[in-house]
């Protein structure tokens, strides 16, 4: 078979785990099977970039730029001698020639007092470029000939929109040029999370992009799977770190598992099954602490579960805006103003619901783009196209998923009941005609009550086959 491993941060997170990453990998290969490997940043070492970035633009005298570099260099040199201590001293160089880069940098964006977005994805994709190279040689330690690659390097073109950028469709040709050949006798190891624009310019995926690169490398590769290995055993009823009864579920359709990433199940990036799906290869969640577990497959087969509803996501750091005036009702257009509106401002709507007296249109968007997002509308406000907007940060969604409520009555019915029962108050409904998913919002110190409450009605602690 020809597979496509992805280990995130968890699973590269020091020298223990890596030597895992390599057993996984060398047992593979000796099994007979052809692999490429996309890999995270070590642990942590993400956000540790996004906050060295914030704090160097923050305006202080001195920012700890070189502490933080002498910290990211120590954790990532102790972890190669650790795993690759034949090419330490040759590996040390290039470590150290990429982390000069970064100091560059980050010392420019401090002088010139400014963080433009394409710099902020310079910096922050900087743990998979320092991460592919630890992997790589800690394979060929182990006698796996091995190369590194970064995203661009590997043929991964994207869209120009720093932050939440988009492969383009002829980054399939470069892929399969650039990783195919490599395939026969080595694994080559990727750097997920970044790829770069026509010009050469880097860009990044948003948080867990990593999921999105195996994707994309897997579909142009033509892999039989993808395997996305993670620190739990598969995608589970819920966040197993809010619900604690929490369980895998063996198999989820390509349609549920986009429900469920979309709606925060950190588990798998958002974009990271529409490639995969195209293709029709099936996506393997797996757990690297655990590889004895069988983990959860993710197909175009609705699994004919008796239940309907498989599992329930919850997205923070999201705001409500909601957006009142009798001049909307039976008026075309002006939908289309309030939209356009918001995506010159490059808002992004999470979710929509408009009253049938149409004189209220609800929308979430993401914490981050609220500012702009009322900017845009108080233009709607001073036009009168609207009478007023206002907002609310303190919600989060959430989504109630399972290919079996289609068709099934009652559901929702179930779910408000249950909420209504517990006193939770839900402020926002929406579902879309695929039926897969219900989706609401309730206040923020509800969220993981809501959640254990739903997860008990539905009974989802309990094995379905039992
Ligand atoms: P990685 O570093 O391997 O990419 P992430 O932290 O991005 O791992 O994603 C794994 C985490 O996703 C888990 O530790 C778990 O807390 C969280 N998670 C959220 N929702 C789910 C879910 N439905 N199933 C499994 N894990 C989930
Ligand atoms: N390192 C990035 C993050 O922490 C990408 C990823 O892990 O998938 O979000
Ligand atoms: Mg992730």
């Amino acid at each position: 078979m020809r597979l496509l491993m992805k280990f995130g941060g968890t699973s590269v997170a020091d020298e223990n785990c890596i030597r895992r990453v390599v057993d996984i990998l060398e047992e593979s290969r000796r099994a007979g099977n052809e692999l490429a490997a996309v890999v995270s940043a070590m642990g942590g070492v993400t956000d540790h970039l996004h906050a060295i970035a914030a704090d160097v633009i923050a305006g202080g005298e001195s920012p700890p730029i070189e502490a933080f570099i002498q910290a990211l260099r120590n954790r990532h040199l102790k972890t190669l001698a650790a795993v690759a201590p034949d090419s330490f001293d040759e590996m040390t160089e290039i470590i150290d020639t990429e982390i000069a880069h970064l100091r560059t940098i980050l010392t420019a964006v401090f002088n010139l007092k400014e963080l433009t977005r394409r710099s902020n994805d310079y910096i922050i994709s900087f743990g998979e470029r320092l991460s592919m190279h630890i992997l790589s040689a800690a394979l060929r330690q182990r006698g796996i000939p091995s190369v590194a690659l970064d995203g661009c390097d590997a043929g991964i073109i994207t869209s120009p929109m720093h932050g939440n950028a988009m492969v383009l469709p002829e980054s399939d040709t470069h892929i399969k040029t650039r990783i195919l050949p490599l395939l026969a006798d080595s694994v080559p190891v990727i750097a997920g999370y970044r790829g770069c624009t026509r010009d050469g310019v880097i860009t990044t995926f948003g948080r867990s992009g990593s999921d999105y690169s195996a994707a994309v490398i897997g579909a142009a590769i033509d892999a039989d799977e993808i395997w996305i290995w993670t620190d739990v055993d598969g995608v589970m009823t819920a966040d197993p770190k809010i619900v604690e009864n929490a369980r895998v579920i063996p198999t989820v359709s390509y349609y549920e598992a986009m429900e469920l990433s979309y709606f925060g199940a950190k588990v798998l990036h958002p974009r990271s099954i529409e490639p995969a799906m195209r293709r029709g290869i099936p996506v393997r969640v797996r757990n690297t602490f655990h590889p004895a577990h069988p983990g959860t497959c993710i197909t175009k087969y609705e699994h004919a579960d008796e239940r309907v509803v498989k599992s329930i996501a919850y997205i923070e750091h999201v705001a409500l805006i909601n957006i009142n005036g009798a001049q909307m009702i039976g008026k075309p257009g002006v939908a289309k103003i309030i939209f356009s509106a918001l995506a010159e401002r490059m808002v992004n709507i999470r979710m929509i619901s408009q009253g049938s007296s149409e004189a209220n249109i609800t929308l979430i968007v993401d914490d981050a783009h609220l500012t702009d997002a009322m900017e845009a509308l108080s233009g709607c406000v001073k036009e009168c196209i609207v009478r007023e907007v206002t907002s609310d940060r303190d919600v989060v969604a959430m989504a109630v998923v399972g290919s079996g409520m289609i068709g099934t009555p009652g559901t929702g019915g179930r779910i408000f009941a249950a909420l209504g029962k517990a006193g939770i108050n839900v402020m926002m409904i929406s579902q879309g005609s695929s039926e897969v998913n219900i989706s609401f919002v309730v206040r923020d110190e509800d969220g993981p009550r809501a959640i254990a409450v739903l997860h008990d009605e539905f009974r989802l602690s309990e094995d379905p086959d039992e």
